[in-house]
C-alpha cells in the first residue's frame, strides 16, 4: 500500500498522521500513526478470521474497548505496541 505522508493513519476513526519511520537515512510515512493503531487493525483482521466461540463476545468487547482507549488519546504514542511478539 503506498504512503502518503498526507493522509490519516489507515485506521478506521483514526486522524493521526502516519508514523515515519527511518529506511536508509530517508524518513518514510508507514500506512498507521504507531504500533498501538497497528496492532490493533492486526488483532481485529485476526479475530474475523477466527472461528466464533463462546469467548468471541468477550474478544469483541476487549477489542471496543481498546477501540476506545486508541480514540482517547492525545498523541499517537500514547498508546504503545498491544503485541508483544
Ligand atoms: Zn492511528
Amino acid at each position: 500500500m503506498p504512503a502518503d505522508p498526507n493522509e490519516p493513519c489507515a485506521r478506521d476513526g483514526c486522524t493521526f498522521l502516519p508514523e515515519l519511520v527511518m529506511i536508509a537515512d530517508t524518513a518514510l510515512p508507514t500506512v498507521y500513526c504507531g504500533a498501538g493503531c497497528a496492532d490493533y487493525v492486526w488483532l481485529e483482521r485476526t479475530l474475523a478470521r477466527a472461528p466464533i466461540t463462546e469467548d468471541t463476545p468477550l474478544a469483541r468487547e476487549g477489542m471496543r474497548k481498546l477501540r476506545d482507549a486508541l480514540d482517547a488519546r492525545r498523541e499517537p504514542a500514547d498508546i504503545g505496541p498491544l503485541v508483544e511478539l
